[in-house]
Formats: C-alpha cells, structure tokens, sequence
C-alpha cells in the first residue's frame, strides 16, 4: 500500500515548469537509453522505460499535466472514474492504476493475466519513435495515442435508506447524515507532503522497491521513485490515503409507490473528485409492516369476520395505508380466506400513474367464551344441523 506518488519530473529529470519542448527531448534521451531492445532482458532498464513512459504520457498532455500538478499521482484514480475493482480511490491506495498513465498503444492489463505480449507492445512504439526521428526537423517525437478526457466526477457511491410501508404509500421527504469521502484539503488529495528535507523513503524503506511489481517483477517505489531517498511522507491528516470522510446532510424525497430494493439518485452527492462529485444511489428498503402485505403494487389485509356475520352477511370495517377504514358488504356465506377487491386502495403506481388495488382476507372469527344464551343457541343450530340439515 502506501501511497501512489511518482514525481514524473524527477522521472525526466525536468524542473516543474519545463516547457513542452524539454520535456520532449527529455524523454527521447531517456527512451533511447532505456528502450527494452536496447537493453534486451534488462528488468531495471524495462522498468525505468516504463516509468520515463508514463511520466512523459502525463507531462505532454497540458490537461493531464495540470490534474497531476493538482492532486499527484491521485489524478489517475480520478481519471479512472472509480470503475474496475478498485472502488473508491482511496481504499485502492496505490496500484490498480499503472495501465492508468500508460498510453494507449502499450496499455497492458496486470490483473487480466491475458498474456501481454511485451515485444509486440514495444516493438509498436518503436515503429512510431522511428517516424519521429525520420522527421527530423519537425521534432515530431514519438506519437502516442491519448486519450482527452474531460476532469473526472468522483466515484458514485451507495447508501440504503430504510423506510415504512406507509412513506412507501405517501411519499416522505428524509434528511440523512452521510459519510461521503473527499479529498483531503491538507493534501489536497495527493496522500503525501514535503518534509522539506531528503530522507530515507518511508514507502520502501530505502530499497527503492515495491511489492505490487509490474508484469510480477519488482516495482519501483511510487513515493521515492526508485531512488530510495525522498522529501515526503504520508501526509498526516489522512494518512496517506489522499481521502477524508466528510458527513453531510442530504434531503431525500422518497417518492410515493417507491419499491424494496429500488435506488433513488441523488445526483453529485457521491464521492468527491476534480471533476465534482459523483453520484449518491440509496437503495431503499421497506419494512416489513404488521398489517400489510405488499404484492407489486397490490396490498392484502386480513380482516377478522365475526362467524356470524359470516354465515348471515354483514358488514366489516378494513383498514387502509391512509389510515381511514372503509366499509365493505360481506355476502351471507362469506368463507374463511375469501379475499374482495377494493378497486384503487392499493400502492400508487410510480410508473403508469394511478394505483393498485386493497384486497381484504376475510378471517372469520370465533368466539372464545360464550354465553349461556349464545350456548342454548348454537346447540340448537348444531342439531338442526344434524337432524334435518340446513337450507343452502
Ligand atoms: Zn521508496
Ligand atoms: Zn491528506
């Protein structure tokens, strides 16, 4: 781990504000002294090409040099958009992006194990280097295919929200407290800062090396640059991982109809990043109610149905979402289970518009305890049962 930090104008042995032109010729000179043909199974040599490659990839781009003056090596996570494994930046800490400042002609893909073909991807820029130097006075240099790309957003971020059946029903509006990464204002996202003085790199311990190495051989060190001495250490404030977590309040219109396992979008309230935030997506969930069943945007209710008003048909009072009770007709023989349609009392449509439908459960109910008069009753119901049947 550590952080991701290459001075690229080290690298080119450059100061910081060369111009374009020493710059090129900077890198010309270094990539013709180490140019993997030239120095044929030389994995130091192959490594500094690498290094000088990627620097000169970020420095000759004017939009690229100015995010990496602006947040280091972090420009790259954030070029990245937080897509791949990684995540968010600032748990990925350093790697996941040496294909990120390569250009596109040798991007080589370290997690794929696709078998990168090393010679062909060299052998390709060796061709373009060879035009440029055919063109002499134009000075063309290597040509390298970049991509330009707009300062990226932070990466989106998720959260879950959990909510009743009732604001699922209605609607509601939420102020959430969020935890939300950005980058830290000490470093301003680099993850490391100047002791003012040279000492032994802290990343590598002197060694110049780095576990995660290139194609599995050993890395150079991203904060020394292979040098194992340098002026930084991790900065402080977010230990070197060039992120902070901020909290901050967000309203959250939850819209009515709303479903389980729906995302509501919250447009740049995500992670922070040069080119903005990214997006916040709240997935909400919906819990579970003592009433209520759901089903898409229809809802079921169990309502208790004197055995009485079963069997001679009545009336019985069901409840809604809204709170209010409707009166529903029972028919005479009304049965244990039978379920009625309230057209309209269901869940609101938040597609489509208009609403599902309420079906009411009949539960027919019995009575625990009885009376003597409900006793001499019910026993003379039960022998007309049994002598002489009962009247459909
Ligand atoms: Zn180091
Ligand atoms: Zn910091």
């Amino acid at each position: 781990m550590g952080p991701s930090y290459k001075d690229y104008y080290k690298l080119l042995g450059v100061e910081k504000n060369a111009g374009e032109k020493d710059i090129k010729s900077a890198y010309r000179k270094l990539a013709r002294k180490y140019h993997p043909d030239v120095n044929p199974n030389d994995k130091a040599a192959e490594e500094k090409f690498k290094d000088i490659s990627e620097a000169y990839e970020v420095l000759s781009d004017a939009d690229k040099r100015r995010k990496y003056d602006q947040f280091g090596d972090q420009w790259k996570m954030y070029s990245q958009g937080g897509g791949g494994g990684g995540g968010f930046p600032g748990g990925a800490g350093a790697p996941g992006g040496y294909g990120g400042g390569f250009p596109e002609g040798f991007r080589v893909d370290i997690g794929g194990g696709g078998g990168a073909d090393l010679g062909d991807l060299f052998a390709t820029l060796f061709g373009d280097m060879e035009t440029g130097r055919g063109g002499r006075g134009g000075g063309a240099g290597p040509r390298m295919r970049t991509r330009t790309q707009a300062p990226q957003r932070g990466p989106d971020t998720e959260a879950s929200l959990t909510v009743s059946l009732e604001d699922a029903y209605a609607g509601a509006t939420r102020s959430l407290s969020l935890s939300v990464p950005e980058a830290c204002a000490a470093c301003r996202g680099q993850g490391v800062r100047s002791t003012g003085t040279s000492h032994t790199c802290p990343a590598c311990a002197g060694t110049g090396k780095q576990g995660r190495g290139f194609l599995g051989m050993g890395g150079v060190c991203d904060m020394c640059g292979g040098t194992g001495q340098t002026d930084l250490e991790n900065c402080p404030t977010c230990r070197g991982a060039g992120q902070v977590e901020k909290s901050r309040r967000v309203e959250v219109k939850i819209p009515a109809g709303v479903s389980e396992g729906q995302r509501i979008r919250l447009a740049g309230q995500g992670a922070g990043g040069p080119g903005g935030a990214g997006d916040l997506y709240l997935a909400v969930h919906i819990e579970p109610h003592p009433m209520f069943e759901r089903k898409g945007d229809d809802l079921y209710v169990d309502v208790p149905v004197p055995y009485t008003d079963a069997a001679l048909g009545g009336e019985a009072k069901v409840p809604t979402l809204k709170g209010t009770r409707l009166t529903m007709n029972l028919p005479a023989g009304t049965q244990s289970g039978q379920t009625f349609r309230l057209g309209g009392q269901g869940m609101p449509r938040l597609r489509g518009g208009g609403t599902g439908d309420l079906y009411a459960r009949a539960k027919i109910t019995v009575p625990k305890t009885l009376s003597a008069r409900e006793r001499d009753l019910l026993t003379e119901l039960s022998r007309l049962h049994k002598g002489e049947g009962v009247a459909a």
